[in-house]
């Protein structure tokens, strides 16, 4: 079977007794044994019937089960949110006195995490530009945990060599952690270029119209250990599971997933061809010929390139007016909603952070970040259009 019918037809894990076709939403805490025996197999893990809520539920297991099909993953690790996913991953495969080598361009609060939050445990965080790999050689010693890196940064739509990032990483015993937010699994499959664990927010594109949080860990099964940590230490001891109500919504939204995201990434072609002929902005999108990462990214992720665009208008002040200005496109943050949204990142998302180091993490005071939806597309042209006339004039 191809994608888009796993994401339909996986039958579940165990068969529903009323025969429901979507599964239901087992909105429960605990679970009933037949005897003793039973009831100490499921606490210690000898058998995958799940015990407790916090660590294991039908209608979450499921949505792992049909990831797991699609990504030919070793296991599927659901959680309440990107960030928690996120934090899993480095607190099951960081110590203190290890090391984490990644960039300077990442998502906030990642980027809080690892030179904030982790700091004060002892973890090393080490920015180097994923992009030179000379400095990810220097980088990297053999005390280094993983390389991390978002498959295109979010907002400055950097991407690097996963390839080469690989065969550094694993020469030094490292793994390579990526977060693929930014594009799908079902369209790409990073694990062949040499990822280890996958990380993602699947509030994005998976929800389903932003119906919920959630995130997923991807584990490709070839760093030792590592299922263990997840499962048996961090889930349960930090908690974090994803509940069961969004599992319900993200299983919906994956069946739909692969449909919307070819919608809207044709969509955000178009808009980034349009907002490109304009005097006074410059357009960052992979999918266009001319930006420096177009040849990567089609080779790298099969030819696709997200639907998040940015651009620059020639002030800040101009962004501030643009933003006002919209009329159908809506002032929010998240990324693949149904609806197109705008953000000015450096005001909001990073406006807490210290100024010096928004610009050392490359987001300008004159950039705006857009996540294309499915509206028709000359639709969401002409309202950027009146906005960005409305603000350069
Ligand atoms: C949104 C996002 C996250 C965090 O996910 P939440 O579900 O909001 O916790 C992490 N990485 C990237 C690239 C994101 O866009």
């Amino acid at each position: 079977m191809k994608k888009n019918t796993i994401a339909i037809h996986t039958p579940y894990p165990r068969k529903d007794v009323y025969g429901a076709l979507s599964m239901p939403i087992y909105n429960c805490c605990a679970y009933e044994f037949r005897d003793h025996k039973e009831m100490e197999d499921s606490f210690c893990m000898r058998s995958d019937a799940p015990d407790y809520s916090r660590v294991t539920n039908p209608t979450v297991i499921n949505l792992e089960h049909i990831v797991r099909n699609l990504t030919g993953a070793k296991d599927v690790i659901a959680f309440n949110s990107g960030m928690a996913a996120i934090s899993a991953v480095f607190m099951a495969i960081t110590a203190a006195g290890k090391r984490v080598v990644t960039s300077r361009h990442l998502f906030g609060n990642t980027y809080l995490l690892l030179t904030k939050t982790l700091r004060r445990f002892g973890v090393e965080t080490v920015l180097a530009d994923l992009t030179d790999l000379e400095a990810v050689r220097r980088a990297v010693d053999d005390n280094t945990a993983c390389i991390y890196l978002e498959t295109i940064t979010n907002p400055q739509m950097e991407i690097a060599d996963i390839s080469a990032l690989a065969e550094i990483a694993h020469k030094h015993g490292a793994a390579l952690v990526a977060d693929t937010t930014m594009i799908p699994f079902t369209c790409t499959d990073v694990h062949r270029l040499g990822v280890d664990i996958e990380v993602l927010s699947s509030t994005k594109y998976l929800s389903g119209g932003a119906t919920s949080l959630g995130g997923l860990v991807i584990d490709y099964g070839t760093i030792e250990g590592f299922r263990d940590a997840v499962r048996k230490d961090i889930l349960m001891n930090l908690g974090g599971y994803m509940t069961p109500n969004p599992a319900y919504l993200q299983t919906l939204g994956l069946e739909t997933l692969q449909v919307r995201y070819d919608a809207q990434q044709a969509n955000a072609l178009e808009v980034a061809l349009a907002l490109d002929e304009l005097d006074d902005v410059e357009v960052c999108y992979p999918g266009l010929p001319d930006n420096p990462y177009h040849e990567l990214c089609e080779r790298q992720f099969d030819g696709n390139y997200s639907a998040m665009i940015t651009f620059k208008l020639p002030t800040e002040e101009a962004c501030y007016k643009f933003i006002d200005s919209l009329q159908l496109v809506k002032r929010a943050t998240n990324l693949f909603d149904n609806r197109t949204l705008a953000i000015h990142p450096y005001s909001t998302i990073y406006g807490t952070i210290p100024v010096e180091t928004r610009l050392d993490m490359d987001v300008s005071p004159r950039l705006i970040r857009l996540s294309i939806g499915l509206e028709d597309a000359d639709d969401i042209i002409s309202d950027l259009k009146q906005a960005i006339e409305h603000a350069i004039s």
